[in-house]
This record gives C-alpha cells, sequence and structure tokens, in this order.
C-alpha cells in the first residue's frame, strides 16, 4: 500500500513535490507511515512570496496585534493536540509524557509569546534607549530603533523535537513580524507538517506568513537573499556546511546555531550521600537519562560526583534506572520508549561502544528485555550509565568530554575537588546548560557565576527549590537556550531577548521634532 506524500506550503499554497518521496517509519513497529517530497518546488519564487506578502502582512500589524495571532494559533494546536501526540507515538517512538514535552512545550511556548506582547509597545518598532544630541543648541540628535528585518526567517531543524522546534522559533519571529519557512528534519517531519497545516488551514496567518518545505534541503540556502535570517538546529557538522554557505559567506545572512554539546551536571563537595541535595541529584541524571531515550540536546551526558561519593552515585542512578521499562510506548507500562530510527539507534550503539574502550559500565540497561516490542525492529535501547574510577582517569580521557552519544547514555565522573571539576566541565568547550547540585547558596552562587562563561543556562538545584525547579533538561521560554563554542554560539527565547534576532538595530539621525514623531 503506499502512503500518504505529505504537501509543502510554499507561495501561499499546498504543493505536492513531484517525485517518489522519502518514507518516515514507525520505529518501534517498523510500519511506514507517510512520505515526504520536495523535489520540483520553485523555492525562489516560494521565498519572495514570503518575503513580500507575508511579510507586509505581518510588519503591517503592531507587536500586540501580532501577539493576537500567535494567541489563535496556539488555540488551533491545542485543539487538535491528540492527533500530535498520535503522531509522536507513531513516529518518535515516544511515551505520552515525552510526546508531552514536545507537544505541550511547543502550546506553552507559543502561549508564552502570545502573552509577552502585551508587554511590547502597540506599535511598530522597538525603542532603543533615549535620544542623544548631536549639536551643541540640540537642534539634531540621533535615536536608536529596532526594526523587524526585511527578509524571511528560514528554520532548518532537528528531529528531536517536530513540535517545539518549530514553535520556539516561529513564535519570537512571527512576533517581531518576520514570515517563517520551515524545513523539518526529514525522519520526524511529520507533526511538523501538520501543525503548520492546521494552523495555516484555520487561516489565522496573514498568506505567506507560515510555509513548510519537507523533505531534501537541497536549494534551501540557495534561496536565501540578504536581508533573511537562517536558524539552525542539529550536528555540529551540518552546521560547519552552513556557516561556509554563500548565502553566509556573501550575502551575511545572520546566522542562529544551536549545536550539539556535552552538558554536565556537578554534585557541589558538601553534598554527600544521604543529603537531600544528592537524592536530588541522583533523581536528575536518571531522568535526564531516560526522558525522550535521552534524544535532547540539553541532556546530561557527563556527570561529576565528589570521588567519596563515586560508588554511592552509581549505586543510586542505577537503582532508578532498573526501574526503567522500555519498550512499545502504546503499552501502559512502558516508560521509556525508542529511538527515532535505526540510523540514531546505530549511531548511539556505535558511540556507546567508542566510550566502553575507555569507560566501565556501573548500569546496562540493554540486558533488560524489551516490552511489547521486537528488538530485531523497533530501535529501542536501555539506559546505559558508564563510568570512570578515579578523578585521574577523568582528567586522562578524552573521549567522554568530546563524545556526544544521543541516546540514554551519561557517564559518571569523579572528582578531586571543585577546582578540579571546573577544569574537567570545560573540557565540554562551551555548553548549553550545566546543572549544580549542593545545599550552600554562597557556594552555589560562586560556582554558578564561575561556569557561566562556559555555558548558556546554568541551572542549579538545591532544598529550597526541590520540587519546584523546571528540571536541568527543561528549556523555558522565559529562560535563555543556547549555548557558546561547540554548543553552536547560539541564542534563543529568554523572554523578550528571543526578538532581538529578528530585528535589526539602526540609528535615526534627525532633528527633536522628528525623532520625537517616530
Ligand atoms: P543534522 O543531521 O545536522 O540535521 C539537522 C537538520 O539539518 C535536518 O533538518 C537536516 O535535514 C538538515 N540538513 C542536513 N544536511 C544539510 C545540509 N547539507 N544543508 C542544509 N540542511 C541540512 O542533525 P540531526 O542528526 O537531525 O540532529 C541531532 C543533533 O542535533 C544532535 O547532535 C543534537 O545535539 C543537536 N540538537 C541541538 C539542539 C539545540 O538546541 N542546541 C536541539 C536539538 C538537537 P534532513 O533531516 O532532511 O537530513
Amino acid at each position: 500500500m503506499t502512503t500518504e506524500l505529505l504537501s509543502n506550503h510554499l507561495g501561499g499554497r499546498w504543493q505536492a513535490g513531484t517525485g517518489t518521496g522519502t518514507a518516515l517509519f514507525d520505529p518501534v513497529l517498523g510500519t511506514e507511515l507517510v512520505r515526504v517530497d520536495a523535489t520540483g518546488l520553485d523555492l525562489k519564487a516560494g521565498f519572495a512570496f514570503a518575503r513580500q506578502q507575508g511579510g507586509a502582512a505581518l510588519r503591517a500589524l503592531t507587536y500586540r496585534q501580532r501577539g493576537e495571532l500567535l494567541a489563535a494559533a496556539a488555540k488551533v494546536l491545542q485543539a487538535n493536540r491528540d492527533a500530535y501526540y498520535e503522531i509522536s507515538t507513531a513516529n518518535s517512538g515516544t511515551v505520552k509524557s515525552d510526546s508531552g514535552v514536545d507537544v505541550d512545550g511547543a502550546i506553552y511556548t507559543l502561549g508564552t509569546y502570545a502573552k509577552l506582547a502585551a508587554s511590547l509597545p502597540d506599535g511598530h518598532f522597538l525603542p532603543d534607549g533615549e535620544a542623544q544630541s548631536l549639536a551643541k543648541d540640540g537642534s539634531f540628535a540621533t535615536r536608536h530603533v529596532q526594526v523587524p528585518v526585511g527578509g524571511l526567517a528560514l528554520f532548518i531543524n532537528a528531529f528531536n523535537f517536530p513540535a517545539w522546534g518549530l514553535w520556539e522559533k516561529a513564535a519570537p519571529a512571527l512576533l517581531s513580524g518576520v514570515p517563517v519557512v520551515i524545513k523539518p528534519a526529514t525522519a520526524t517531519a511529520w507533526l511538523t507538517q501538520r501543525m503548520v497545516k492546521d494552523v495555516v488551514d484555520a487561516g489565522v496567518l496573514p498568506a505567506g506568513a507560515l510555509s513548510v518545505v519537507c523533505g531534501s534541503s537541497a536549494g534551501l540556502l540557495d534561496a536565501l537573499e540578504p536581508l533573511d535570517v537562517l536558524s539552525f538546529t542539529g550536528s555540529a557538522d551540518t552546521a560547519a556546511l552552513l556557516r561556509a554557505h554563500p548565502a553566509v559567506t556573501r550575502h551575511s545572512v545572520r546566522v542562529n546555531i544551536e549545536a550539539d554539546s556535552v552538558n554536565s551536571a556537578l554534585l557541589m563537595p558538601d553534598a554527600a550521600p544521604g543529603t537531600e541535595a544528592f537524592d536530588l541529584f541522583v533523581k536528575e541524571l536518571a531522568r535526564e537519562m531516560t526522558q525522550k531515550s535521552g534524544q535532547k540536546c540539553t541532556a546530561i551526558r557527563r556527570a561529576f560526583v565528589p570521588a567519596s561519593a563515586y560508588a554511592a552515585a552509581a549505586e543510586a542512578v542505577g537503582q532508578r534506572l532498573a526501574r526503567t521499562v522500555v519498550g512499545n510506548p502504546r503499552n501502559e507500562s512502558v516508560r521509556m520508549g525508542s529511538l527515532v530510527n535505526r540510523a540514531q539507534f546505530d549511531t548511539v550503539r556505535e558511540g556507546l561502544a567508542q566510550l566502553k574502550t575507555v569507560a566501565q559500565v556501573l548500569h546496562d540497561g540493554a540486558a533488560a528485555p524489551l516490552v511489547d516490542a521486537d528488538p530485531a525492529v523497533a530501535c529501542c535501547i536501555g539506559p546505559t550509565l558508564l563510568g570512570l574510577p578515579t578523578p585521574d582517569a577523568v582528567a586522562a580521557t578524552a573521549l567522554v568530554h568530546e563524545v556526544e552519544v544521543f541516546g540514554p547514555v551519561a557517564t559518571l565522573l569523579p572528582y578531586a575537588d571543585l577546582h578540579q571539576a571546573m577544569g574537567q566541565v570545560a573540557r565540554g568547550q562551551g555548553s548549553l546548560v550545566a546543572s549544580l547540585y549542593g545545599a550552600d547558596a554562597a557556594a552555589l552562587g560562586r560556582t554558578a557565576l564561575a561556569l557561566a562563561p562556559l555555558h548558556g543556562r546554568v541551572h542549579v538545584i538545591s532544598p529550597a527549590c526541590a520540587t519546584t525547579h523546571t528540571g536541568h533538561g527543561n528549556v523555558m521560554p522565559q529562560s535563555l537556550h543556547g549555548g557558546p563554542g561547540r554548543a553552536g554560539g547560539g541564542e534563543e527565547l529568554g523572554g523578550a531577548r528571543a526578538l532581538n534576532f529578528y530585528h535589526r538595530r539602526a540609528a535615526i539621525q534627525g532633528a527633536p521634532d522628528v525623532l520625537a514623531s517616530l
């Protein structure tokens, strides 16, 4: 039986590719679900339509009016939420709570930006500071403004967040008045396409404001023009290719990159086994390893503990992981579903094998049988905790600081003292997030500031926020997402800060009455 070929939305209309398409699969059952194809699309014409029609219509609205569009889009998504959960189960192999991280995270982020619009001016630009006189008699001055970029925003996204990955970028772009073209990762493009389809078909956005191209990325960057922006989430290797593209090198297309990251968790020296902070660390590490089968760019990959706490931590985390039932997400007893596809399954196995050449296996989840899933077909893999036995081994081993295994895998790393631990954390060469666990507020604050230059976010967990913190790997729209160096050097979210990427700062010089009239 031939599966449905999903349409692309470009140039204000739905268009099917002219090729046979690339199939998307259920990673647990192995069945083909739908196909995607972008062959034959006139990308240049489609991009021009987005800029001219979508961009002009969005920019004619004020920030507050655009906030109302976001609220209307969030309502459409909310009404179709059940369908998104079904697609997630089928195409991403995720259990319900993991589908929620993506789907509900998307709707929450969109809703947050809809509300944020109320705090913005009811106008067409964002003021940037006060006017400053440039003439002795005050008759000539300069005033800075932030105006929406004149082009479109192209998003090239990763497979692990087909819902959230779209809306965490589209919400600030549309609120800024910038039309969006999204190219989802092929493996999970279905959910992104469906969400765009629901919002477009509901007619809540102007024509050209939101487009989707599913399938090959060929030609997308060639269709970019100097006033466009490009936001990429994915591997460091693809990011390097994009940075070298003439659109970026010749046209100065502004680029934001969210790439891979070997994130850390750090148990502070005061958090001995038996303390509340120790228990919080254990719980968070096990959760980070298993949520979305470890396929989160923010997941903990390296977990640092005082050498004296290493054995107790290994045992406590292992006990939690042993309770993780892995298999078919449709079975109620299953807590962790599958990896996204066979290619990722193979890549995770390869990465694990690589790390095992230097690290010991402290907990081997791969040994447990799968529930309701055929191991020959399902891309499921149990959680594995690795470890290096001594601080000297941690210092002498490069692989654990360099290899990101994008699955339910983390490595426990003992340290001699806090100074030595910080040096090892830094070997991640810039990460999205680090988390700290302890009870000494002053020491936590000092350590957070010291780690800040290396991370986009430092997540500090102490008993005071034991039940209220939002989670190491959970990206909140109010907080910055991104990280320096290896993590791509990008910045997303952070409340109104996200709008900066979709605006250009300009200085307007003139007589005071002209500047006052803006
Ligand atoms: P990927 O292979 O780099 O793919 C990412 C996106 O780029 C996909 O849409 C892909 O399309 C597209 N692409 C591939 N080659 C391209 C090219 N030559 N030109 C233009 N686009 C191209 O990454 P992935 O394996 O999907 O994602 C996993 C990685 O993403 C992990 O390393 C993870 O750490 C990182 N990640 C980072 C964040 C973050 O926020 N920092 C979030 C999630 C994931 P196709 O799918 O059609 O190939």
